[in-house]
């Protein structure tokens, strides 16, 4: 499962340690470091999850809890022995914690978990005339099924998940065809253009210059 992640650590050495490992293993990060910048960033994307440290400049972690109004699943990061910070992120909704310093296989297991567990409502994107539901993988144009090959749904599905955000041609690839097959990016351009004309979304899937492309959706 793809996620569009938050981090939120002031310690640049651990935010960019953590956006490398989660982006391997094809989430989209965005980094913040301190506590006040979550509520910028929770208006301009919709994030699937958030990692929130607690010791945080501005507003710490506990504070960003407090004042989310949103329902994202959060997973806070704590320092080792403070065993009465898990139980209050906890308290506060928080839906997992890790002590630091963490393995990033532990991280991602956790990731992974969450984003199961929380796995809600939010599996219905609705744009225009088109509905896609990404659990039952249908695609529905003015109310009608539209036919999808397996490939297209993927990407359909990775660039609503990274909606707002450039997707490189060579990440779309990997993502709907796996990092060992022999194909180039123009077979990404080719289903691209055949998702658009299907869904009527020519201005809807930007063609990003030299870049790949993004699913733009006013917010
Ligand atoms: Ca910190």
């Amino acid at each position: 499962m793809v996620a569009l992640i938050l981090i939120v650590e002031d310690e640049k050495a651990i935010n960019t340690l953590i956006k490398k490992n989660l982006e391997l293993v094809g989430h989209t990060c965005v980094s913040v470091f301190d506590g006040e910048s979550v509520f910028n960033e929770i208006e301009r994307y919709d994030f699937d999850l958030i990692l929130l440290d607690i010791m945080l400049p501005k507003l710490d972690g506990f504070q960003v809890i407090e004042e989310i109004a949103v329902d994202i699943p959060i997973i806070f990061l704590t320092a080792r022995g403070r065993v009465q910070d898990k139980i209050r992120g906890l308290k506060l909704g928080a839906d997992d914690y890790i002590v630091k310093p963490f393995d990033m296989l532990e991280l991602q297991a956790r990731i992974e978990s969450v984003l199961r567990r929380t796995n809600k409502a939010d599996k219905l994107f609705c744009l225009r005339d088109v509905k896609v539901d990404l659990s039952s993988r249908q695609v529905l144009y003015k109310n009608e099924a539209v036919d999808f090959a397996p490939q297209e749904f993927i990407l359909i599905e990775a660039l609503i998940k990274n909606r707002n955000i450039a997707m490189s041609r060579d990440k779309l690839l990997e993502i709907a065809w796996g990092y060992d097959y022999g194909g180039d990016t123009r077979t990404v351009d080719v289903h691209i253009h055949n998702i658009r004309k299907k869904l009527g979304w020519e201005d809807v899937i930007k063609t990003v210059y030299k870049l790949g492309y993004r699913l733009e959706v006013k917010l």
